[in-house]
């Protein structure tokens, strides 16, 4: 299928517009291409251990890891040892989970030490989320490395609108520190807060990029969104306001775009070698 099918029902314009803006973003001396995983590489799935990036996304990826000056980062709110696990790309792509909390980068960095006041907030939050998630259906409870997630992906529009209002207003009298955020189907819980943005702003850093791509799904993608500046490029996965400048249907199209910016800068890097 050809790129402009692939992109779908957005106008031509959008469709020129992004392609220029990779073409752009491609030449750029040393690119950083980050990228969310479910919903944006991965298509949604009601078991998430079984979320796999499309096989497309992961050609893409693994040509993009090849190239001179270019670094590839994962960016996940999925905590570092189960984004290993689902994505299982060679070890060359920088791994963010726990929206930026858990990091993985050339060299092991274990970033993760709660201090005694963290581990207590971190009890409470256990205690208290899993009273709510025994008293209703469908409902469960993921441990975090510095926190909880509650999922309600399964359950009824009531009980997933009961359960995150028991929460939030409970947490707040029992663990009025802990950092809220709000997913689809999903809310966290943390003693410890980090941001997509600041991970965004991290990896920048890392690998000295000029520009980032960033692509992704959700509401915390936003806050990477909101990091970027003129010189790079945001790509919204899917429905929901957003701060990217563009926009794609979902992770097919994710796949298409990936596709053709590998092409782009294959061939800038070839026109310009340079040092890696
Ligand atoms: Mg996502």
């Amino acid at each position: 299928m050809a790129l402009d099918d692939r992109l779908g029902a957005s106008g031509s314009g959008l469709r020129r517009g992004l392609r220029d803006a990779l073409g752009t973003l491609a030449a750029t001396p040393r690119l950083l291409v980050a990228l969310d995983f479910d919903g944006t590489l991965a298509p949604e799935v009601d078991d998430p251990e079984k979320a796999r990036a499309t096989p497309e996304a992961r050609t893409a990826v693994e040509r993009l890891i090849e190239l001179p000056r270019t670094r590839v980062a994962l960016v996940s709110g999925r905590s570092l040892g189960d984004l290993e696990q689902v994505a299982s790309f060679d070890d060359r792509v920088l791994l963010i989970g726990s929206h930026g909390i858990e990091l993985r980068l050339d060299e092991p960095d274990d970033v993760l030490d709660l201090d005694d006041s963290e581990r207590e907030q971190l009890d409470v939050l256990g205690q208290v989320l899993d009273q709510i998630a025994d008293s209703l259906d469908s409902v469960w409870i993921e441990e975090k490395p510095a926190g909880f997630a509650l999922h309600t992906r399964l359950a009824t529009e009531r009980h997933s609108r009961f359960a995150h209002l028991v929460a939030v207003n409970e947490l707040k009298a029992e663990a009025p520190d802990a950092k809220v955020r709000l997913g689809k189907n999903v809310i966290e819980f943390s003693v410890r807060s980090t941001t997509k943005g600041e991970a965004v702003e991290h990896l920048r850093r890392y690998t000295r990029a000029s520009a980032v791509f960033y692509a992704g799904d959700d509401v915390t993608d936003e806050d990477a969104f909101v990091a970027l500046t003129a010189d790079d490029l945001g790509l919204k996965s899917g429905d929901g306001p957003t701060a990217a400048d563009h926009r794609v249907g979902g992770p097919a199209e994710v796949a298409a775009v990936l596709t053709l910016l590998a092409a782009l800068r294959e061939s800038a890097t070839h026109d310009a070698p340079g040092t890696n």
